[in-house]
């Protein structure tokens, strides 16, 4: 569902590799954006799941602990199906909190069956409490507007695809709206099987999320213009969006002469 697929590799990378990686991004990080000293949080996505053994051997977890040292929180994401002991292990190896985050996607059945994740709401919901039962913060990915749900019910299933992540005990629950750019969407977007949500859905599934005040919702801005059909007020939203996340308030709607 993202374009993440793009950059994995055939093959395991070789030992050190991942946490030269993680130093090159830290460096990187000091020297364009931020004082690394003021950082406390740190997510690790790489384009698989973490807990996936081919992707990152856990021979590597103890040099890469070490460079997580500093941080008080430490996110990582995985497939519901990677979920076990190995998590424990890592968990230990932290001095900080350690978050992981699984993609729900959505509790529509026959979307999340057609998405091909090969995981049931059963499956997801087991890993889920795998995670919270031992001390891990759980955080959740929702799609709005998938492929295979059709539009006029789309804000729907994912207010229900937010209370089922919050159920399942997620602090963090990011909703994330569907986009075309990867072979899949392009594909389905071309026989009229996907057509990406609009600002107006987005802002809808928000309110209702924050409004639950179950824990934190937040809304997915990367490429957000896309979205939009009115540049009048595409900036206002976008700005009323991003004080959303931050705040877990809900600011009246934005009204706009232009596309009303
Ligand atoms: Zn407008």
């Amino acid at each position: 569902m993202c374009d993440l697929w793009q950059n994995t590799l055939d093959e395991t990378v070789p030992a050190g590799a991942i946490s030269a990686q993680i130093d090159f991004a830290l460096d990187q990080t000091e020297r364009e954006c931020c004082d690394l000293a003021k950082l406390q949080q740190i997510k690790l996505y790489n384009a698989g799941s973490f807990f996936d053994a081919q992707a990152i051997p856990e021979a590597e977890e103890a040099v890469i602990s070490t460079r997580l040292a500093k941080f008080s929180r430490v996110i990582v994401e995985s497939h519901p199906a990677l979920i076990g002991d190995r998590c424990l292990r890592f968990r230990d190896r932290l001095n900080g909190q350690l978050e992981i985050a699984l993609g729900l996607e959505t509790v529509h059945p026959k979307a999340l069956g057609k998405l091909n994740k090969r995981v049931s709401l059963g499956q997801f919901r087991d890993a889920a409490g795998f995670i919270t039962r031992h001390d891990i913060a759980l955080r959740t990915f929702v799609l709005l507007q998938p492929p295979f749900i059709p539009v006029d019910e789309s804000v729907e299933w994912a207010r229900r695809s937010i209370d089922f992540s919050q159920d399942c005990g997620a602090t963090v629950t990011a909703l994330i709206p569907t986009r075309t750019g990867n072979g899949a969407m392009d594909h389905l977007a071309a026989v009229g099987q996907f057509i990406e949500p609009t600002l107006v859905q987005l802002e809808d599934a928000m309110d209702y999320g924050v409004g639950q005040a179950r824990g934190r919702v937040f809304a997915d801005l990367w490429d957000l213009e896309r979205f939009s059909s009115c540049t009048a007020c595409f900036p206002q939203r976008r700005d009323r969006l991003a004080k959303q996340n931050d705040t877990q308030q809900i600011p009246a709607r934005v009204t706009c002469p232009s596309c009303r």
